[in-house]
């Protein structure tokens, strides 16, 4: 454990009630040592590890990067492991977007979506702003993305800061409801934004392909843009590569984050639309897309992830999603005739269960109880209120599931 008098703040982590944590030393496959033994981790360290820890093929490519060049200015300058990454990513998106914009995190890659939406509409002369955004979503935590995402606890401070949107009902059993509501108001909106198929944060709630599809649909007839959050679904959580892919739909425009190096590096893109970028394109330097922060396109960053996308060519990945999510079925598949969880779910590699307690209100704090008792199992979990959801690496064994499971049914035991 480390010391309580460490200066570090730490995200979404309240100090007053955890004095001190696991100090993480090395990481290894679906495994991360600390000083104190070793951890499954079942949320791929938030969302992000999708082959497992430091794979080889990407652990070289950074050797190999860091040894050639660290980092430029992506201003009127490029390198190889851009190009290379911007035209690979072009190749395994859904076809037809054209164009892509880095940036370093999943907040980034909205906000920078939201910039071009409404840049879009400005730039063609169209007085098109409001945005639209779906019930439980969550799009980052930065000022813009926070307006876009679900109101709560999380945000109530800033909500001075927070523009306005127009929220839609969320889509799964009342499908038509969200459908009249995006009648209505796509008619002048610049865009709406949608986690595809499965909102994470605001509580791993999924719905239907068809309802991707009917949305996307209806967004086209009016011209409203489609922006997909793809942050946590992208790179094969879903069971597909992109969620879009099972809805057969191309977004105007596509975020893109957390897997994109594998989890390794930070890095982000936002790909887009030739009408979105032509939207830009000019000699008149007020049109200019005007974004950037100091890291964008690291080049150390784009070699893991062409390296990413490598592992993704070469090597059976869609056979370990496949059998990683036929492995969390089976072990899921118990649960739903247990009476002490509801809502019992799983979309490709993701499931999740819902343990039923008398208060499951974030701020009740049975997430972080239900946290701490599968850390002392050796299980990294993080429940979202009483929303218990396992999100593995997809190196992640059957046996190693079994650990996961196990913890969960001694937690209803304990706790239910
Ligand atoms: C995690 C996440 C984000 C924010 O990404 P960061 O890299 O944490 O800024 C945005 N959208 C979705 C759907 C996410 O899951």
């Amino acid at each position: 454990m480390t010391s309580p008098a460490s200066p570090i703040w730490h995200p979404f982590t309240q100090h007053a009630l955890t004095p001190d944590f696991p100090l993480v030393t090395h990481g290894e496959g679906a495994w991360l040592e600390t000083k104190d033994g070793k951890l499954l981790d079942a949320i791929s360290s938030w969302w992000v590890i999708t082959h497992g820890h430091r794979h080889p093929r990407i652990v070289d490519a950074i050797k190999k990067q860091a040894d050639a060049l660290d980092q430029v200015i992506f201003a009127n300058f490029t390198h190889q492991p851009a190009e290379d990454l911007a035209r690979g990513l072009i190749e395994i998106v859904p076809p037809g977007l054209a164009h892509v914009f880095y940036s370093d995190s999943g907040s980034t890659s909205v906000e920078v979506a939201l910039k071009m939406a409404l840049g879009f509409w400005k730039n063609t002369g169209q007085a098109r702003t409001k945005i639209l955004a779906l019930e439980h979503a969550y799009h980052g935590d930065t000022v813009g993305t926070m307006s876009a995402g679900a109101r709560g606890v999380f945000n109530a401070a800033y909500d001075p800061l927070l523009f306005d949107v127009i929220r839609l009902p969320f889509p799964q059993g009342r499908g038509c409801a969200v459908l009249a509501a995006l009648e209505d108001a796509a008619k002048d909106a610049a865009a709406l934004i949608v986690e595809p198929l499965i909102l994470g944060a605001g509580g791993m709630l999924t719905y239907d392909a068809e309802l991707l599809r009917k949305m996307h649909a209806l967004c086209k007839r009016h011209g409203t843009l489609f922006i997909a959050d793809e942050v946590m679904t992208g790179f094969g959580r879903t069971g597909t590569l992109f969620a879009c892919e099972q809805a057969g739909i191309t977004p105007d425009i596509l975020c893109i984050a957390k897997g994109l190096t594998g989890g390794s590096l930070p890095l982000a893109a936002t790909l887009c639309t030739p009408q979105i970028f032509d939207a830009h394109y000019s000699t008149d330097r007020s049109r200019t897309f005007f974004h950037s922060s100091s890291f964008t396109a690291n080049p150390i960053a784009c070699a893991a992830a062409c390296a990413n996308l490598e592992i993704w060519r070469d090597e059976p990945v869609r056979e370990r999603i496949a059998a990683l999510a036929g492995a969390q079925e089976d072990r899921l598949a118990p649960f739903r005739a247990d009476p002490r969880f509801a809502d019992v779910r799983r979309l490709g590699t993701i499931a999740a269960l819902d343990l039923k307690v008398p208060d499951p209100g974030y701020l009740a704090g049975l997430g972080p109880q239900l946290a701490a008792f599968f850390l002392e199992r050796g299980v990294l979990l993080r429940p979202l209120g009483n929303t218990i959801y396992v999100m593995p690496p997809y190196c992640t064994t059957a046996a190693e599931l079994g650990l996961v499971y196990d913890g969960i049914r001694a937690a209803a035991e304990k706790f239910a």
